[in-house]
């Protein structure tokens, strides 16, 4: 009868509309550790963390006694006109200290996009503030994903995003992906590739005036495009270019915040200085909706002044540092430290890589990505001579299909096949889980 109801009544996200009749919804009913459970009593290793965020699994003791504890506190207040809460005020000072370059002041909001949003609103704020008026387009990157609201839809470089919503909106500026595996010419080197790169954004920011051109917007690695781990030296060449025009940098950790990249966030890893922050999913474990925006000092001074000038800073949501979000959120980068998480993926990184690698000698993989404990490998018809599968095969959704029958959530984006498994699992549950994957790929092989 739940399915029934969804095909009925439902309309669903980020699904075909139209055959979702057609396709037997699944129904995820509960959840425990790495496994979720269907209506049927079907149960599977959640091998994406649901969408790359449930990083403490599903069912952690802690983070559901702590939303239980705040809803019975105060189940709501607002943080609109100097109003606030306990557990807003610490999450932005835990944010603060755990921030990996200096940080100044933590925004909040509910999710990846509408951090990404204001993220972009406060750049526009900042400039006009700083008496640059002019200084307004947004740079964004093929294959990046920063979420579906109207802007970071736009800055996103996906085209099912874009497609018949009349977006992008005008003011976003596009440039090319660090996927050396599918941009780069031929014989051309990790680090020539990222000169190209870095290359291209100059001329771009040239060829339309650095007086009109505000920030850049990048995932440390890209996630939704197809797990894209950026090559050495590119975050390093890409960051010289924008500081040469005064060009901000916006890190999106939705995805790599919180360790999953092996470090407290993605922008440790890649030695990249933003000046601005957005995070979300991993930062409650996907438990209660919560992200937020860090801003740098000399972004919030800015904001500060305008702000003094014109009366209000008129920016905010009903939710923002929702008190228990805030106090869920607080709860899991406690658990984060109490339980070495960071730690424990480090030292489960290999494994990961490795369980990967030996998939990747599968005819019909191409390439194998991985950092962390997120990874993906991409399938072509034969990897050897890089020739792509027929799209009519749907050779990635075919393979995410069989490793469901085999008991293994994972995510195909076209043909790549994306993993993100929670953070808490164990060797023998990896094992397990590339075991299952295993068979997926043999079958369609
Ligand atoms: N940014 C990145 C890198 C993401 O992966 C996502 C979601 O997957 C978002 C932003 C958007 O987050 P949300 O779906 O919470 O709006």
């Amino acid at each position: 009868p739940n399915a029934a109801a969804d095909v009925a009544a439902h309309l669903h996200s980020y699904t075909n509309l139209a055959t979702h009749g057609q396709v037997e919804p699944l129904l995820i009913t509960r959840g425990d550790g790495i496994h979720v459970e269907d209506e049927a009593g079907r149960r599977y290793i959640e091998g994406m963390s649901g969408l790359w965020c449930a990083s403490l699994g599903f069912g952690h003791p802690r983070l559901v006694q702590a939303g239980i504890d705040a809803l019975k506190t105060l189940p709501y207040y607002h943080t609109f006109n100097h109003r606030s809460n306990p557990a807003a005020a610490q999450l932005a000072e835990r944010l603060l200290a755990l921030a990996p370059v200096p940080m100044a002041r933590v925004f909040f909001a509910n999710s990846g996009s509408e951090a990404n949003d204001s993220a972009v609103k406060m750049i526009w704020y900042y400039f006009n503030a700083i008496g640059k008026p002019g200084k307004k387009k947004i740079i964004g990157r093929d294959r990046a994903y920063h979420g579906v609201t109207v802007a970071s839809a736009s800055i996103g470089g996906l085209a099912a995003n874009h497609a018949d919503f009349d977006l992008p909106i005008d003011r976003i500026l596009r440039t090319g992906s660090p996927h050396h595996y599918r941009d780069a010419l031929p014989g051309e080197s990790a680090e020539d590739f990222a000169t190209r790169r870095a290359d291209e954004l100059e001329q771009l920011i040239l060829n339309e005036g650095p007086d009109t051109v505000a920030a850049f917007f990048a995932e440390p690695v890209m996630g939704a495009g197809g797990v894209i781990v950026p090559p050495p030296t590119y975050f390093e060449k890409i960051q010289a270019v924008l500081r040469r025009y005064d060009v901000l940098l916006v890190a999106d950790e939705v995805i790599c915040g919180f360790g999953r990249t092996g470090e407290m966030f993605g922008t440790t890893t890649f030695g990249m200085r933003p000046d601005i922050l957005t995070c979300a999913k991993s930062l409650s474990s996907a438990y209660v909706p919560i992200s937020a925006v860090m801003v740098s000092q000399k972004v919030h001074d800015a904001m500060a002044a305008n702000s003094g000038r014109i009366g209000t800073f008129g920016h905010g949501y009903t939710y923002s540092g929702h008190p228990v979000a805030a106090a869920v959120a607080l709860e899991t980068l406690k658990v984060y430290e109490d339980e070495g998480i960071l730690a424990h993926t480090r030292a489960l990184a290999p494994r990961f890589a490795q369980g990967l690698a030996t998939q990747a000698e599968r005819r019909i993989v191409g390439n194998m990505r991985a950092v962390g404990l997120i990874g993906a490998l991409e399938l072509m018809a034969d990897g050897a001579a890089r020739a792509p599968f027929d799209p009519a095969l749907k050779a990635g959704y075919q393979v995410a299909q069989y490793a469901l029958e085999e008991g293994l959530i994972v995510r195909a984006m076209g043909d790549t096949v994306a993993l993100c498994p929670p953070l808490i699992i164990t060797p023998a549950e990896m094992d397990e889980l590339f075991a299952r994957l295993g068979r997926a790929l043999g079958r369609f092989e």
